[in-house]
């Protein structure tokens, strides 16, 4: 579903991706962690070409990222993307929030915008929350409301940068519940995330990066039970 192969990106002179190559088939679960300024958000958001790279190749779902004649609106309306900061539209309610861009970018109808909007919603437990405004609901509401938003899309795969880290440690399991119930459903995700529990629970592999390389990518046994680099043991005995 996701073909990343050789990918190499630089700020100027600051190389912050080395030859990054890794898969993610149709249905996986793939969480990439690793410290801070390793470059996880970075690989994640040239997915969605919201970040150039200069070198190799992405493809999702057979399109490539980087050809001139890729539609990119056409191939981001496909990656669903959420952030660590939830970013609904303050000034649009809940309904309109999940209806906006299906009527924008993919020409629905108002009406089936809406329907499908608050299935969504019912399916995130919000369905009280319909006609608030984003700044009437709780941070973990929020995020699931980013959740049901990008879901509305029909995305073939979805991609979290941090969904929880932002929320207070109270909201993380509500966020997390409806995450783990997406992946069992059989989404295809990648997500970077240092909630480990979660990783365990649903993931299929686990990516560490370090200074903007992919240093292990194994399944979850075999990360959580014998990293081979010694990078990813440090940072799994500080984390866990
Ligand atoms: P964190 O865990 O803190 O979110 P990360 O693994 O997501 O970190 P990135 O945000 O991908 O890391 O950043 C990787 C490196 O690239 C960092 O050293 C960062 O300072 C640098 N960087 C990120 N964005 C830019 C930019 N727009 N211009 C220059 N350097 C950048
Ligand atoms: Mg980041």
């Amino acid at each position: 579903m996701i073909a990343i192969d050789g990918v190499s990106k630089w700020y100027g002179a600051f190389q912050v991706l080395t030859d990054c190559t890794t898969r993610v088939s149709k249905g996986e679960v793939v969480v990439v962690c690793g410290p801070s300024g390793s470059g996880k958000s970075t690989l994640i958001k040239c997915v969605n070409a919201l970040e150039p790279f200069q070198k190799g190749q992405i493809s999702v779902d057979g399109t490539k990222v980087k050809d001139r004649s890729t539609n990119l609106p056409k191939l981001r309306s496909r990656v669903g993307m959420v952030f660590q900061h939830f970013e609904l539209f303050p000034h649009l309610s809940i309904t309109d929030n999940l209806t906006i861009a299906q009527r924008k970018v993919l020409g629905r109808s108002g009406e089936d915008a809406k329907r499908r909007g608050l299935d969504l919603l019912a399916r995130v437990g919000l369905s009280a929350h319909a006609e608030k405004f984003p700044g009437q609901l709780s941070g973990g509401q929020q995020q699931r409301v980013a959740i049901a938003r990008a879901l509305a899309m029909n995305p073939v795969v979805m991609l979290f940068d941090e969904p929880t880290s932002a929320l207070d440690p109270e909201m993380v399991g509500e966020v997390l519940d409806v995450m783990v119930e997406l992946a069992r459903d059989g989404m295809t995700m990648m997500v970077v995330t240092h909630e480990m529990g979660f990783a365990r629970k649903v993931a299929d592999r686990v990516i560490f990066m370090d200074r903007g390389e992919i240093v292990e990518d194994a399944t979850k046994d075999d990360f959580f039970g014998q990293p081979r680099s010694p990078r990813a043991q440090q940072f799994l005995s500080k984390i866990l």
